[in-house]
Protein backbone atom coordinates (compact mmCIF):
# COMPACT_ATOMS: atom_id res chain seq x y z
CA UNK A 1 0.00 0.00 0.00
CA UNK A 2 1.14 3.61 -0.84
CA UNK A 3 0.50 6.13 1.57
CA UNK A 4 1.15 9.45 0.25
CA UNK A 5 0.69 13.17 1.80
CA UNK A 6 -1.14 14.76 -0.65
CA UNK A 7 -2.57 12.97 -3.57
CA UNK A 8 -3.54 15.06 -6.57
CA UNK A 9 -6.46 14.60 -9.51
CA UNK A 10 -6.79 16.98 -12.04
CA UNK A 11 -5.73 17.53 -15.11
CA UNK A 12 -2.53 18.01 -17.24
CA UNK A 13 -1.92 20.14 -20.22
CA UNK A 14 1.00 22.16 -21.94
CA UNK A 15 -0.01 24.81 -24.38
CA UNK A 16 2.06 25.58 -27.58
CA UNK A 17 2.43 29.38 -28.61
CA UNK A 18 3.70 30.91 -32.08
CA UNK A 19 4.17 34.14 -33.20
CA UNK A 20 2.17 34.93 -36.37
CA UNK A 21 2.61 38.33 -38.55
CA UNK A 22 -1.17 38.02 -40.04
CA UNK A 23 -3.67 35.19 -39.84
CA UNK A 24 -4.06 32.50 -42.17
CA UNK A 25 -6.69 31.82 -44.54
CA UNK A 26 -8.15 28.59 -45.60
CA UNK A 27 -5.24 26.61 -47.80
CA UNK A 28 -2.44 28.68 -46.88
CA UNK A 29 0.87 27.54 -45.21
CA UNK A 30 2.01 29.99 -42.66
CA UNK A 31 5.30 30.57 -41.78
CA UNK A 32 5.46 31.42 -37.83
CA UNK A 33 8.65 32.43 -35.38
CA UNK A 34 9.02 31.75 -32.00
CA UNK A 35 6.76 28.19 -31.75
CA UNK A 36 7.18 26.86 -27.77
CA UNK A 37 5.75 24.85 -25.32
CA UNK A 38 5.00 27.00 -22.33
CA UNK A 39 5.38 24.79 -19.32
CA UNK A 40 2.16 25.81 -17.82
CA UNK A 41 0.41 22.49 -16.92
CA UNK A 42 -3.27 21.56 -16.13
CA UNK A 43 -4.09 22.75 -12.72
CA UNK A 44 -3.35 18.67 -11.80
CA UNK A 45 0.34 19.16 -12.74
CA UNK A 46 0.43 22.63 -11.47
CA UNK A 47 0.01 21.34 -7.80
CA UNK A 48 1.65 17.78 -7.94
CA UNK A 49 4.18 19.39 -9.61
CA UNK A 50 4.34 22.19 -6.66
CA UNK A 51 4.08 20.16 -3.93
CA UNK A 52 6.44 17.53 -5.02
CA UNK A 53 9.71 20.07 -5.48
CA UNK A 54 8.51 21.35 -1.84
CA UNK A 55 9.44 17.34 -0.66
CA UNK A 56 5.68 17.11 -0.55
CA UNK A 57 5.44 13.26 -0.81
CA UNK A 58 2.33 13.61 -3.47
CA UNK A 59 0.82 11.31 -6.31
CA UNK A 60 -0.75 12.52 -9.18
CA UNK A 61 -4.45 10.88 -10.66
CA UNK A 62 -5.57 12.23 -14.38
CA UNK A 63 -5.25 10.59 -17.66
CA UNK A 64 -3.24 11.97 -20.56
CA UNK A 65 -3.04 10.89 -24.57
CA UNK A 66 -0.28 8.59 -25.97
CA UNK A 67 1.94 11.83 -26.90
CA UNK A 68 4.48 13.97 -26.34
CA UNK A 69 2.47 16.75 -23.90
CA UNK A 70 1.56 13.42 -22.13
CA UNK A 71 5.62 12.31 -21.69
CA UNK A 72 6.18 16.07 -20.55
CA UNK A 73 3.54 15.93 -17.65
CA UNK A 74 5.41 12.64 -16.96
CA UNK A 75 8.36 13.91 -16.89
CA UNK A 76 7.21 17.36 -14.70
CA UNK A 77 6.06 15.04 -12.28
CA UNK A 78 8.94 12.66 -12.14
CA UNK A 79 11.78 15.58 -11.77
CA UNK A 80 9.93 16.94 -9.15
CA UNK A 81 10.14 13.54 -7.22
CA UNK A 82 5.72 13.10 -7.35
CA UNK A 83 4.23 9.85 -8.29
CA UNK A 84 3.12 9.68 -11.79
CA UNK A 85 1.90 5.88 -11.12
CA UNK A 86 -1.80 6.86 -12.00
CA UNK A 87 -1.30 9.18 -14.90
CA UNK A 88 -3.43 7.14 -16.72
CA UNK A 89 -2.64 6.96 -20.92
CA UNK A 90 -5.47 6.83 -23.59
CA UNK A 91 -5.34 6.71 -27.67
CA UNK A 92 -9.18 7.82 -27.44
CA UNK A 93 -8.23 11.50 -27.02
CA UNK A 94 -4.55 13.63 -26.78
CA UNK A 95 -3.30 15.35 -24.19
CA UNK A 96 -4.83 18.42 -23.72
CA UNK A 97 -3.01 21.07 -25.70
CA UNK A 98 -3.61 24.36 -28.27
CA UNK A 99 -2.36 26.55 -30.43
CA UNK A 100 -1.78 30.02 -28.94
CA UNK A 101 -1.43 32.62 -32.00
CA UNK A 102 0.09 35.79 -31.07
CA UNK A 103 -0.53 38.49 -33.67
CA UNK A 104 1.29 41.52 -34.37
CA UNK A 105 0.02 43.94 -31.85
CA UNK A 106 -0.08 41.14 -28.94
CA UNK A 107 -3.76 40.24 -29.86
CA UNK A 108 -4.20 36.26 -29.91
CA UNK A 109 -6.56 33.29 -31.23
CA UNK A 110 -6.48 30.24 -29.76
CA UNK A 111 -7.68 26.55 -31.19
CA UNK A 112 -8.31 24.46 -28.07
CA UNK A 113 -7.90 20.87 -27.91
CA UNK A 114 -10.32 18.57 -26.62
CA UNK A 115 -8.50 17.22 -23.32
CA UNK A 116 -8.10 13.28 -22.42
CA UNK A 117 -9.29 14.72 -19.04
CA UNK A 118 -12.59 14.18 -20.55
CA UNK A 119 -12.26 10.03 -20.76
CA UNK A 120 -10.80 9.82 -17.69
CA UNK A 121 -13.15 7.03 -15.51
CA UNK A 122 -14.28 6.91 -11.85
CA UNK A 123 -13.10 3.78 -11.28
CA UNK A 124 -9.84 4.03 -12.15
CA UNK A 125 -9.92 7.45 -9.16
CA UNK A 126 -11.49 4.63 -7.19
CA UNK A 127 -8.81 2.29 -7.94
CA UNK A 128 -6.17 5.07 -7.29
CA UNK A 129 -7.51 5.67 -4.56
CA UNK A 130 -7.78 1.92 -3.03
CA UNK A 131 -4.56 1.64 -4.01
CA UNK A 132 -3.35 4.75 -1.82
CA UNK A 133 -5.22 4.41 1.33
CA UNK A 134 -4.14 5.98 4.40
CA UNK A 135 -3.12 9.12 2.46
CA UNK A 136 -3.83 12.36 4.05
CA UNK A 137 -4.81 14.64 1.55
CA UNK A 138 -6.61 14.49 -1.38
CA UNK A 139 -6.84 17.66 -3.55
CA UNK A 140 -8.89 18.14 -6.88
CA UNK A 141 -10.95 20.96 -9.27
CA UNK A 142 -12.71 21.01 -12.56
CA UNK A 143 -10.67 20.82 -15.06
CA UNK A 144 -11.57 17.03 -14.85
CA UNK A 145 -14.92 16.36 -15.23
CA UNK A 146 -16.95 17.45 -12.15
CA UNK A 147 -18.75 14.52 -11.36
CA UNK A 148 -15.55 12.62 -11.49
CA UNK A 149 -13.59 15.14 -9.26
CA UNK A 150 -16.59 15.25 -6.92
CA UNK A 151 -17.26 10.83 -6.65
CA UNK A 152 -13.15 11.07 -6.31
CA UNK A 153 -13.42 13.37 -3.29
CA UNK A 154 -16.55 11.60 -1.37
CA UNK A 155 -14.77 8.46 -1.35
CA UNK A 156 -11.44 9.88 -0.28
CA UNK A 157 -13.09 11.80 2.62
CA UNK A 158 -14.61 7.81 2.81
CA UNK A 159 -11.35 6.01 3.53
CA UNK A 160 -10.23 9.28 5.73
CA UNK A 161 -8.49 11.68 4.03
CA UNK A 162 -8.50 15.28 4.20
CA UNK A 163 -10.14 16.82 1.14
CA UNK A 164 -9.50 19.98 -0.51
CA UNK A 165 -11.77 21.08 -3.64
CA UNK A 166 -10.57 24.19 -5.80
CA UNK A 167 -13.91 24.37 -7.93
CA UNK A 168 -12.13 25.83 -10.85
CA UNK A 169 -13.22 26.41 -13.80
CA UNK A 170 -16.72 27.78 -12.91
CA UNK A 171 -18.73 24.22 -12.11
CA UNK A 172 -20.50 22.93 -15.02
CA UNK A 173 -23.64 22.45 -13.32
CA UNK A 174 -24.59 23.61 -9.74
CA UNK A 175 -22.89 22.01 -7.29
CA UNK A 176 -25.15 20.47 -4.05
CA UNK A 177 -23.95 20.21 -0.39
CA UNK A 178 -20.11 19.93 -0.25
CA UNK A 179 -20.42 18.10 3.49
CA UNK A 180 -17.61 15.94 2.55
CA UNK A 181 -14.77 18.74 1.62
CA UNK A 182 -12.78 19.89 4.40
CA UNK A 183 -10.96 23.02 2.50
CA UNK A 184 -12.56 24.63 -0.14
CA UNK A 185 -10.05 27.35 -1.93
CA UNK A 186 -11.67 30.10 -4.26
CA UNK A 187 -11.52 33.73 -5.64
CA UNK A 188 -14.00 35.68 -5.00
CA UNK A 189 -15.25 34.92 -8.93
CA UNK A 190 -15.56 31.47 -8.21
CA UNK A 191 -17.17 32.80 -5.03
CA UNK A 192 -19.71 34.79 -6.66
CA UNK A 193 -20.65 32.09 -9.18
CA UNK A 194 -21.00 29.48 -6.84
CA UNK A 195 -23.18 31.30 -4.37
CA UNK A 196 -25.33 33.22 -7.52
CA UNK A 197 -23.97 36.56 -6.56
CA UNK A 198 -23.78 39.26 -9.15
CA UNK A 199 -20.65 40.11 -10.25
CA UNK A 200 -20.51 43.68 -9.28
CA UNK A 201 -22.90 42.91 -6.46
CA UNK A 202 -21.64 45.02 -3.01
CA UNK A 203 -20.58 41.94 -0.63
CA UNK A 204 -17.49 42.30 1.57
CA UNK A 205 -15.27 38.31 1.13
CA UNK A 206 -16.28 38.04 4.88
CA UNK A 207 -20.05 37.58 3.97
CA UNK A 208 -19.27 35.45 0.48
CA UNK A 209 -17.06 32.93 2.85
CA UNK A 210 -19.80 33.08 5.32
CA UNK A 211 -22.73 32.43 2.65
CA UNK A 212 -20.11 29.43 0.99
CA UNK A 213 -20.49 27.94 4.25
CA UNK A 214 -24.16 28.02 4.26
CA UNK A 215 -25.18 27.13 0.96
CA UNK A 216 -22.32 24.27 1.12
CA UNK A 217 -21.72 23.21 4.36
CA UNK A 218 -18.03 23.31 4.19
CA UNK A 219 -15.60 24.51 7.65
CA UNK A 220 -12.90 25.57 6.33
CA UNK A 221 -13.31 28.43 3.03
CA UNK A 222 -10.06 29.90 1.99
CA UNK A 223 -10.57 32.72 -0.64
CA UNK A 224 -7.63 34.04 -2.61
CA UNK A 225 -7.69 37.46 -3.53
CA UNK A 226 -5.24 38.62 -6.37
CA UNK A 227 -2.19 41.32 -5.06
CA UNK A 228 -4.60 41.86 -2.19
CA UNK A 229 -3.25 39.01 0.05
CA UNK A 230 -5.96 36.42 1.19
CA UNK A 231 -8.84 35.88 3.40
CA UNK A 232 -10.15 32.87 5.17
CA UNK A 233 -12.94 31.67 7.33
CA UNK A 234 -12.19 28.88 9.28
CA UNK A 235 -15.48 27.30 11.08
CA UNK A 236 -16.54 31.11 12.56
CA UNK A 237 -12.93 32.17 12.93
CA UNK A 238 -12.34 35.11 9.93
CA UNK A 239 -8.74 36.41 9.59
CA UNK A 240 -7.03 38.14 6.76
CA UNK A 241 -3.24 37.43 5.46
CA UNK A 242 -2.07 41.13 4.17
CA UNK A 243 -0.12 40.97 0.07
CA UNK A 244 3.32 40.51 0.02
CA UNK A 245 4.75 43.21 -1.83
CA UNK A 246 7.26 42.29 -4.61
CA UNK A 247 9.29 44.77 -6.96
CA UNK A 248 8.16 43.27 -10.39
CA UNK A 249 5.26 41.18 -11.16
CA UNK A 250 5.87 39.21 -13.93
CA UNK A 251 2.95 36.47 -14.52
CA UNK A 252 0.20 35.64 -12.43
CA UNK A 253 -1.03 33.00 -14.10
CA UNK A 254 -0.97 29.91 -11.80
CA UNK A 255 -0.44 31.80 -8.56
CA UNK A 256 -3.67 30.35 -7.43
CA UNK A 257 -2.69 26.87 -7.87
CA UNK A 258 0.82 27.43 -6.26
CA UNK A 259 -1.20 29.54 -3.27
CA UNK A 260 -2.91 25.89 -2.62
CA UNK A 261 -0.11 23.37 -3.01
CA UNK A 262 1.84 25.82 -0.71
CA UNK A 263 -0.96 26.13 2.01
CA UNK A 264 -1.30 22.25 1.90
CA UNK A 265 2.26 21.53 2.29
CA UNK A 266 2.47 23.77 5.38
CA UNK A 267 -1.20 21.78 6.80
CA UNK A 268 1.06 18.10 6.06
CA UNK A 269 3.97 19.95 8.20
CA UNK A 270 1.66 20.17 11.00
CA UNK A 271 1.46 24.15 10.71
CA UNK A 272 -2.52 25.76 11.55
CA UNK A 273 -4.15 26.98 8.63
CA UNK A 274 -3.45 30.76 9.30
CA UNK A 275 0.61 30.11 9.66
CA UNK A 276 -0.26 27.63 5.97
CA UNK A 277 -1.71 30.98 4.60
CA UNK A 278 0.60 33.18 5.65
CA UNK A 279 3.38 31.34 4.14
CA UNK A 280 1.53 30.64 0.76
CA UNK A 281 1.28 34.05 0.27
CA UNK A 282 5.20 34.14 0.01
CA UNK A 283 5.36 31.52 -1.58
CA UNK A 284 2.92 32.71 -4.37
CA UNK A 285 4.76 36.11 -4.49
CA UNK A 286 7.46 34.59 -5.36
CA UNK A 287 5.90 32.70 -8.00
CA UNK A 288 4.59 35.98 -9.28
CA UNK A 289 7.69 36.82 -9.71
CA UNK A 290 9.31 34.41 -12.37
CA UNK A 291 7.77 34.26 -16.20
CA UNK A 292 5.59 30.72 -16.83
CA UNK A 293 3.76 28.54 -14.43
CA UNK A 294 5.70 25.41 -13.62
CA UNK A 295 8.88 27.38 -13.92
CA UNK A 296 7.62 29.91 -11.01
CA UNK A 297 6.95 26.80 -8.38
CA UNK A 298 10.05 26.82 -6.37
CA UNK A 299 11.94 24.59 -4.29
CA UNK A 300 11.92 24.21 -1.08
CA UNK A 301 15.47 25.87 -0.31
CA UNK A 302 14.50 28.42 -2.55
CA UNK A 303 11.86 29.41 -0.78
CA UNK A 304 12.99 29.42 2.57
CA UNK A 305 15.89 31.90 1.22
CA UNK A 306 13.02 34.50 -0.83
CA UNK A 307 11.78 34.59 3.13
CA UNK A 308 14.47 35.02 4.75
P1 LIG B 1 -5.01 31.77 -11.06
O1 LIG B 1 -6.32 31.14 -11.45
O2 LIG B 1 -4.43 32.70 -12.09
O3 LIG B 1 -4.00 30.81 -10.54
P2 LIG B 1 -6.35 32.79 -8.67
O4 LIG B 1 -7.40 33.81 -8.96
O5 LIG B 1 -6.80 31.47 -8.22
O6 LIG B 1 -5.33 32.77 -9.85
P3 LIG B 1 -4.96 34.81 -7.16
O7 LIG B 1 -5.92 35.29 -6.13
O8 LIG B 1 -4.75 35.67 -8.35
O9 LIG B 1 -5.35 33.32 -7.53
O10 LIG B 1 -3.52 34.59 -6.50
C1 LIG B 1 -3.28 33.62 -5.51
C2 LIG B 1 -2.36 34.20 -4.45
O11 LIG B 1 -1.12 34.59 -5.07
C3 LIG B 1 -2.88 35.45 -3.77
O12 LIG B 1 -3.74 35.13 -2.69
C4 LIG B 1 -1.58 36.12 -3.34
O13 LIG B 1 -1.15 35.54 -2.12
C5 LIG B 1 -0.61 35.75 -4.46
N1 LIG B 1 -0.55 36.81 -5.47
C6 LIG B 1 -1.26 36.91 -6.61
N2 LIG B 1 -0.95 38.05 -7.29
C7 LIG B 1 0.01 38.67 -6.56
C8 LIG B 1 0.76 39.88 -6.71
N3 LIG B 1 0.57 40.70 -7.75
N4 LIG B 1 1.67 40.20 -5.75
C9 LIG B 1 1.88 39.39 -4.69
N5 LIG B 1 1.20 38.24 -4.49
C10 LIG B 1 0.28 37.88 -5.40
Amino acid sequence: MAKKDVIVLNSHGAGQYAYADHMPKWGETLSVKNWYVAEDGGKGTNVAVALGRLGIDTAYIGKVGNDPWGDLGEKWLKEAGADATYMYRTDEVSTGTGLILIGPEGQNTVIDGDSSSIVLKEEEVIQALDNMKGSTFFVTGFEVPMRIALAGAKYAKKLGMLTVLNPSPLPEEPMKKLDYIDYLFINEVEGRYICNEAEDAELEPRRLMEEVQEIYGVGNVIMTLGAEGSTALQGEEFFNIPPVRVEKVVNTAGAGDGFMAAAIANLVWGKTLKEAMEWAGKYAALSVTINGTIPAYRPLDEVNAFIE
